[in-house]
């Protein structure tokens, strides 16, 4: 934090830092606040202006419909190209399934259920969706669920949104809590060669110092060490799919070591 802050002083020449709690909630009572040092580093560069345009370029390159090809045919033109930092900082208010991601914390799983029909919602809603209850009150009916379930579907993933892409490939489970009717996205620490739609996983948490009482706290993984998937498996009955999914793991192993320099292979990860 301290560098932090020395690099918002030094560089970047702003305003000196509040230390006050952000406006908005000044008026509220404070539970916990593990936010004001994030807004004292944070919402001086927010209010710089980085919007601003920078710079620009001026590049030829092809243009209009069709084909690559087709559009190369064509005489070039120039286009203006600008460069600027577009940046916000959000707060979000998790409202009244605030509950749910405070458990996460402290490694704990919980789900709201409906006191009409009984629906265990995970992740939790703080109204039933299901219509003859016409969204009865479900936020003060917590239960408390068991760290583990069933992968009820999954998708291996080589493409991911910026903030994501350092850690591929990975795959994603939908899991079914034990207990809950919905299911929970989380990452798997299984091999795709290992994961079956059915598979039954233990839920676990990063150490808590990293959490963030966000969905990248915890993680599945295998609850049969070594389960070998059975014939029925969507992915693994099929050779050439299974194949593929292989092939663009490697392709992607490669692409992230050349870019990050991460080595994010099972023999390093463990999983
Ligand atoms: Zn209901």
């Amino acid at each position: 934090m301290e560098e932090e802050k020395g690099l918002v002083e030094t560089k970047l020449k702003v305003r000196p830092v509040k230390k006050e709690r952000e406006k908005k909630y000044r008026d509220y009572p404070t539970v916990v606040d593990n936010s004001t040092a994030a807004h004292d580093f944070w919402e001086p560069i927010v209010h710089l202006g980085l919007w601003a345009i920078k710079g620009h370029q001026i590049v030829k390159g092809p243009w209009g419909g069709g084909t690559v090809e087709q559009a190369k045919k064509r005489p070039p033109r120039e286009f203006m190209v600008i460069d600027r930092a577009s940046f916000a900082f959000y707060s979000h208010s998790y409202g009244l399934v605030s509950p749910f991601f405070q458990g996460l914390l402290e490694a704990k799983l919980t789900g709201t259920k409906c006191p009409k029909c009984g629906t265990v919602y995970c992740p939790p809603r703080a109204h039933c969706w299901n219509p003859e209850c016409k969204v009865a009150d479900c936020f003060d009916n917590w239960v408390n669920l068991p760290l583990t379930g069933i992968i009820h579907t999954f998708t291996v993933q080589c493409l991911a949104a910026a903030p994501f892409e350092h850690m591929l490939p990975f795959s994603m489970g939908w899991v079914q809590v034990d207990g809950a009717d919905t299911t929970l996205p989380m990452l798997l620490h299984i091999r795709p060669k290992e994961i079956f739609i059915g598979k039954k996983v233990n839920i676990e948490f990063i150490p808590r110092k990293s959490r963030k009482g966000d969905l990248m706290d915890l993680y599945a993984v295998a609850a049969v060490p070594g389960e070998k998937p059975p014939e029925w498996a969507c992915m693994q009955k099929d050779t050439r799919e299974m194949e593929s999914v292989e092939n663009s793991m490697k392709a992607t192993l490669k692409f992230i070591k050349d870019r990050y320099g991460v080595d994010n292979s099972p023999q390093t990860r463990g999983w």
